[in-house]
Parts: C-alpha cells; sequence; structure tokens
C-alpha cells in the first residue's frame, strides 16, 4: 500500500478524535457557562468534526477497508458540512454582534439566502449526483462537480463577508481578543477556501479527491477548531482573573475603612451574619458591644473636623492597641465601633470590658497641643438571646445605645422590655392582611432611561393605597408582610396587575421590569408559570426585566443559578438589583446568565464627595463591562451625579432626578410615544 495514503488515513483518524476532544470540551463548558460565545464555539467545533469525520472514514473505506459506496457516503458528510456555514455565518453575525440598520438587512437577506442555497445544493445534489461529485468509474476517484466549484465560490464569499461585517462593527471595541480571534480565523478558512477552488479550477481533474495525497483540509479544519478552543479558553481565564482581581479591589475598598485603619459597617455586617448561622446550629452565643461617642459633634464644630478625625484616629489605635485581644473591633459609622466577642457569652465579662473600655476612652487626646477628653455611650447585646438575625440585632442595637446615651458615659445591657416597636408592628401585619384582602394596593412605575433621557423600560413599583402611617412605603411593608408569610399573594398581584397593564395599557409602548421576591424566584416552575401568564396576556417575554437582589441570590447559589436559566430559557431577562450592598464573592457573576447589573443608590448618592463609593461604582462598571452585561444605576438626584455615571460609560439610568415612580396614567402622559 502507498505510505503517503496510509500516512493520510491515519492522520485523519488522529484529527478526528482531537476534533472530537474540542467539541466535547465545549459541551462541557457549555453546560457550566451557557454563554453564546460558548455556544456558537460548540456549533463550529460539531460541524468541524462531522467534516473531519467524514473524512477520515471515507479515506479508511478507500484506503485500508475498500467499500466505494460507503467511502461516497462519508465523503458526502464532509462535503455538506460546509453548507451549514451559509447559515451559521449570519447568525453569528446577527446575534453576536449586535447588528443594526441597513447591515441588518444585508445579513438577513445573506441569511435567506444561505438557507434557499443550501437546500437547493442538497435537492440538486440528490437529483443528479455527478454535478455535486463524480465518481470515475474506472479508477473510483471522485472529482467536484460544477455545483461544488460554486459551493466553494459561495463559501468564500461568505467567508469574505463576514471578515468585513466584523471590521464594519464595533465588537472590536468591546471584546478585542475574541473578536480578532475568530476575525482571524474567518480570514484563513477564506484563504484556504479560495487556494481550493484556484487549485480545482486551474488544475481541473488533478484534484481528486480520494485518495488524495496530503490531508489540507482536515489539518486546516482541526487547527481552526484548536485555535478557537485556545481563544475561548484564554478569553474565559483572563475574565475570571479580572473578575477576581476587581474583586480583590473592591473588598479592599469596600470592607475597610482606611481612615482609622479598622473593618468598616459592610466587614461588620459579614462577619455578624456569618457567627448568627454558625449560632442557629446551636452554638454557645457571643456578645457585641456597640458604643458611640457622647456630642462627638460638638468637638467638631468647635475644633474643625481635621481635629475630630485625628481624635477618632487615636480612639481607634488605643483600642486595637488594648483591647484587640478580647475581640475584634470595627467601625460601624462616623463615631460609633463595636467589639465581636465571638468566644465570650457571658453578661459579666462582656459588662467587665466594657466598663474598661470606657475608662480607657475618658483619658484625654491630645492633638495639636489641645487635650480632648471624651465620653463614650455603650450598649451589650447578647445573641442569639437578644435577636437571632442580622436586622434585629442591629435594630435592638441601636435602641439599646439611643437608651444608654439619655444618661451618657455609662452602658447598657440590652433589655428586651423595650420592645415597645415588636406590638406596632404586630398590628401593621393585621393592617396588611386586610390591605391584601381588599385589594388596596397599586403598581407606581419609574423610567429607566438612556444616556440621553430617552425611556427604555419602567420599574413596577408597589405602593398601598391604605393611608394608615403604621403600613410606610414598600421598603417597610414588603419585609414585614414576607415575615408574615403571606407575600405569595402580593406576588401573584403584582404579576397579574403589571401584565395587565402592559396589554391593556402600554402595548408595544416600552418593557416593564418587575421585581422577584425569594418566594417567587426560588419555585423551580415559577419561569413556566411566568411565560405561560405572559403568552395569555401577548406578552413578549424579553420585554420583561425580573429584578432579583444580590442577597437573594448568594443565599444559595447553586438552586440560585438553576432557576436564573429557567428564567432565562423562557425568554424572560434578568437584572440583579441593589448590586454592591452585600458583596460576598464576585465569581459568581461570570456563571449566571444576567443582563443587567443594576448598581446600588447607596453608590449614585455618595457621589459627589465619597471618594471610597466613586471607586466602587467605577469597578462595578468595569466589572460590567468586563462580563458583557449592561450597567444600570438608580438613584439619581442630582446633575452631577448623572454626570459621573455618564462620563464613567453608564449606559441605564433611573432616580427622581429622572422622574419619581408614578401611577401609569401620568407616565403615559409624560412619555407619550
Ligand atoms: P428597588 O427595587 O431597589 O426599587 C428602587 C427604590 O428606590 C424604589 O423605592 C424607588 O422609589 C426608589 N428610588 C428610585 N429613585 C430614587 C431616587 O432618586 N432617590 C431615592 N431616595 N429613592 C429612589 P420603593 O418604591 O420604596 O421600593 C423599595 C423596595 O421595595 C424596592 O427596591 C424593592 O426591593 C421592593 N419592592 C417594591 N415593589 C415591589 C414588588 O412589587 N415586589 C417585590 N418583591 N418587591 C418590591
Ligand atoms: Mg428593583
Ligand atoms: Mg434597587
Amino acid at each position: 500500500m502507498d505510505n503517503t495514503a496510509l500516512l493520510y488515513c491515519c492522520l485523519g483518524c488522529f484529527i478526528a478524535g482531537t476534533v472530537f476532544f474540542a467539541v466535547a470540551y465545549f459541551s462541557f463548558s457549555y453546560y457550566r457557562v451557557r454563554s453564546m460565545e460558548v455556544g456558537f464555539t460548540l456549533l463550529i467545533s460539531t460541524l468541524a468534526f462531522l467534516f473531519v469525520l467524514g473524512d477520515a472514514l471515507s479515506s479508511f473505506y478507500t484506503i485500508l477497508h475498500p467499500a466505494a459506496d460507503r467511502a461516497m457516503l462519508f465523503l458526502l458528510l464532509r462535503e455538506y458540512t460546509p453548507l451549514a456555514s451559509f447559515i451559521v455565518i449570519p447568525v453569528f453575525l446577527g446575534r453576536f454582534l449586535q447588528l443594526e440598520g441597513r447591515i441588518k438587512t444585508l445579513n438577513r437577506l445573506f441569511l435567506g439566502a444561505g438557507i434557499l442555497g443550501a437546500t437547493a445544493v442538497i435537492v440538486a445534489s440528490l437529483l443528479d449526483m455527478d454535478f455535486f461529485l463524480k465518481r470515475d468509474a474506472g479508477s473510483d476517484a471522485v472529482y467536484r462537480g460544477a455545483l461544488h466549484l460554486t459551493m466553494e465560490f459561495v463559501l468564500a464569499v461568505y467567508l469574505i463577508y463576514s471578515m468585513i461585517i466584523i471590521l464594519l462593527s464595533d465588537i472590536r471595541g468591546r471584546n478585542s481578543f475574541l473578536a480578532w480571534g475568530i476575525f482571524s480565523g474567518v480570514g484563513v478558512a477564506a484563504f484556504v477556501t479560495v487556494y481550493m477552488l484556484y487549485h480545482a479550477i486551474y488544475f481541473g481533474r488533478s484534484s481528486a479527491f480520494i485518495p488524495g495525497g496530503f490531508p489540507g483540509m482536515p489539518l486546516f479544519v482541526s487547527a481552526l477548531v484548536l485555535t478557537l478552543s485556545f481563544i475561548v479558553s484564554n478569553h474565559y481565564i483572563t475574565r475570571n482573573q479580572k473578575v477576581l482581581d476587581l474583586q480583590s479591589d473592591i473588598s479592599s475598598v469596600l470592607y475597610f475603612d482606611a481612615e482609622v485603619d479598622l473593618p468598616n459597617m459592610m466587614s461588620f455586617r459579614k462577619d455578624l451574619q456569618l457567627e448568627l448561622e454558625k449560632n442557629t446550629a446551636g452554638g454557645p452565643g457571643f456578645s457585641l458591644i456597640f458604643f458611640d461617642v457622647d456630642d462627638f459633634q460638638n468637638l467638631n464644630e468647635s475644633y474643625g473636623e481635621t481635629v475630630g478625625d485625628e481624635v477618632l484616629r487615636m480612639l481607634a489605635r488605643r483600642m486595637t492597641d488594648n483591647f484587640s485581644s478580647a475581640g475584634d473591633i470595627y467601625r460601624i459609622g462616623g463615631d460609633e465601633f463595636v467589639f465581636l466577642l465571638r468566644n465570650d457569652a457571658s453578661r459579666e465579662s462582656a459588662g467587665n470590658l466594657t466598663s474598661m473600655i470606657i475608662s480607657s476612652i475618658r483619658n484625654p487626646f491630645v492633638v495639636s497641643g489641645g487635650s480632648f477628653a471624651l465620653t463614650v455611650s455603650a450598649a451589650i447585646l447578647m445573641v442569639p438571646e437578644h435577636g437571632g438575625d442580622l436586622e434585629t440585632v442591629m435594630g435592638n442595637a441601636y435602641r439599646a445605645v439611643r437608651s444608654a446615651k439619655k444618661k451618657k458615659n455609662c452602658y447598657v445591657h440590652y433589655d428586651s422590655g423595650l420592645l415597645e416597636g415588636a406590638a406596632r408592628k404586630i398590628g401593621a401585619v393585621n393592617l396588611l392582611r386586610g390591605c391584601i384582602s381588599k385589594d388596596e394596593f397599586v403598581l407606581f412605575y419609574q423610567p429607566v432611561v438612556d444616556a440621553g433621557g430617552g425611556l427604555l423600560y419602567a420599574e413596577a413599583l408597589l405602593r398601598c393605597t391604605n393611608p394608615d402611617p403604621r403600613i410606610g412605603g414598600p421598603g417597610d411593608f414588603i419585609p414585614l408582610i414576607e415575615k408574615a408569610g403571606m407575600m405569595k399573594d402580593l406576588d401573584n398581584l403584582v404579576v397579574r396587575k403589571a401584565f395587565y397593564d402592559m396589554e391593556m395599557k402600554i402595548g408595544k409602548k416600552f418593557g416593564l421590569s418587575i421585581n422577584l421576591s425569594a418566594g417567587q424566584f426560588s419555585d423551580p416552575s415559577y419561569g413556566e408559570f411566568l411565560s405561560l401568564f405572559a403568552k395569555q396576556h401577548g406578552i413578549e417575554p424579553d420585554r420583561v426585566v425580573l429584578e432579583i437582589t444580590e442577597s437573594t441570590l448568594v443565599d444559595n447559589i447553586d438552586l440560585a443559578r438553576e432557576n436564573m436559566v429557567r428564567l432565562k430559557e423562557n425568554g424572560f431577562l434578568i437584572a440583579i438589583d441593589d448590586f454592591g450592598k452585600g458583596f460576598s464573592s464576585l465569581t459568581y457573576l461570570v456563571e449566571l446568565p444576567i443582563d443587567i447589573l443594576k448598581i446600588d443608590m447607596a453608590f449614585v448618592q455618595a457621589v459627589p464627595g465619597d471618594e471610597r463609593k466613586e471607586k466602587v461604582a467605577k469597578y462595578i462598571m468595569d466589572l460590567g463591562r468586563a462580563l458583557g452585561l449592561k450597567v444600570l444605576a438608580e438613584g439619581f438626584e442630582l446633575p452631577e451625579q448623572v454626570e459621573f455615571f455618564r462620563n464613567y460609560g453608564c449606559a441605564l439610568f433611573q432616580g427622581y432626578y429622572f422622574s419619581r415612580p408614578l401611577p401609569l396614567a401620568d407616565l403615559l402622559e409624560k412619555y407619550p410615544s
């Protein structure tokens, strides 16, 4: 047997194996990430696999185990697969590059022509195979027919067309590495195709397919797929790395108060939450000492903020030097500090430590020649006795510190007799139960606008029409309803009203966003229910944004991922609400199918002035860009805030500066078209 032919055959099998590996790798990546980029790569590599498989098996049945009919069958598999490019190329360009205007129309033409052309080639070749591939009866060699040559010519046109479109689109600015990688891949494919065409036309019959000498085309196909796998892996590795880097940058500004060199409120809430979780499993409990400097405002006003800041720095240092062995110290506000005594659940030892802290602070602080004597008011809480969850602990702590402040220069143990608030809450819950049964709720809508102030969509926000002051806004009554287990009724009411408004009053004018509660989000069948309900109202799901708060997400990330994928599969868009409020880990963002990152209001409202939060806001926008998400910031009240975010490339805006939440009729009047 001819050694070249044998080499061809072995190489073909090897290449098919390599490309099969790439297909398996992309399938796994797609299963994990479900991103469009990986889906597309999976599609290309599957086509490439069919191509090289056809090549390997047709050479096997020609060279090692001659069976002309089988060889022809696999040869056809090989030669039909490039037909898929006529559909894949325009679909890819349309979805991945977000084409607009005339280019979009042109691309649709290419897609239509591609579908027709591919079908025509298959039908014509089935009617008369000689037209596509000719078998030489004497030698069993196979040659290209006129139809095949035309197909190659059109393929070259499609490849060159896609190179031009990639060059013209703005994808390079956003995602250059991936785009250039694909661009080069397409460029090489175009070159090989034109080269083969040239060869076939000018050297005519010498372009017999099998036995075919050196396997140029399959080698090229496998090289293309391997390059693609390199590009895609590299893209994801850099993306992950970027997220990790940003996360460490963000944590350093977010969790630490550089001014006094102590961890801050965010850090305290995170650690407290962890301790609370440990104790739900019946841990030994722990204690907290909250303290607040008395009349610190007077010192600031009389001696200036520079002196005030220096005094606080010295106070923080004194406490770290003297008491850090007893527990962790945090600065949770301007002149508020807290000790977390992890392994100490004894009232007495917490009381002794507090006395020592109070007397230590009474020793004057000397700043720029002046001597300043301070006193503090403190409160001690034993957990879980004085609160089993974060908000209760914080609320009780503030209440207790306030009661110590009435006397000043002293400490109190939290006294559950102070719980007048609880009775008020029970009254409010009863009231709300009545409101639900009487349907005393309406939806207001707050616009989300683009950088020029144009309406993009509107967020549905719940309002209770009962004027009783105990009810308050949704920020007050929703947590109460949630705790009382009545949230499902309210959720259904919101979706019903929002979809009704969309069908009957909004029509196709704009889309809506709806806030999902934890209950809705954790229900695995909710996506299907919502999709069915939307269909009944004639609403396309991609006009509905579902807002999920970051805290709901991180509570159970695996379940969240599954449910999010389900909602996404039903066509809804997904936004992460109040992003940045409770950072835990950012790496989850890479894996979740999110469309919009909605920056928490605190970051917008910290502009201008709070450099730390401005920095975090910038990081979040970078993060959004790195992940290819749209970034929406909410809570704009001042023009400087809009300016800052607009300059930094934020695309979506929401806030009183543009519009307060309005009844639908007013919103429709404000944005008539
Ligand atoms: P959210 O989803 O983060 O909604 C944004 C909140 O910020 C709204 O408060 C809105 O009125 C307010 N806001 C918007 N722009 C500005 C601004 O420029 N300055 C200030 N100070 N505030 C601004 P709202 O309506 O009181 O809602 C509070 C929270 O209640 C919402 O936060 C959301 O988490 C929850 N909520 C509201 N409606 C629903 C609902 O239908 N279902 C569920 N599950 N939660 C809801
Ligand atoms: Mg929201
Ligand atoms: Mg929000």
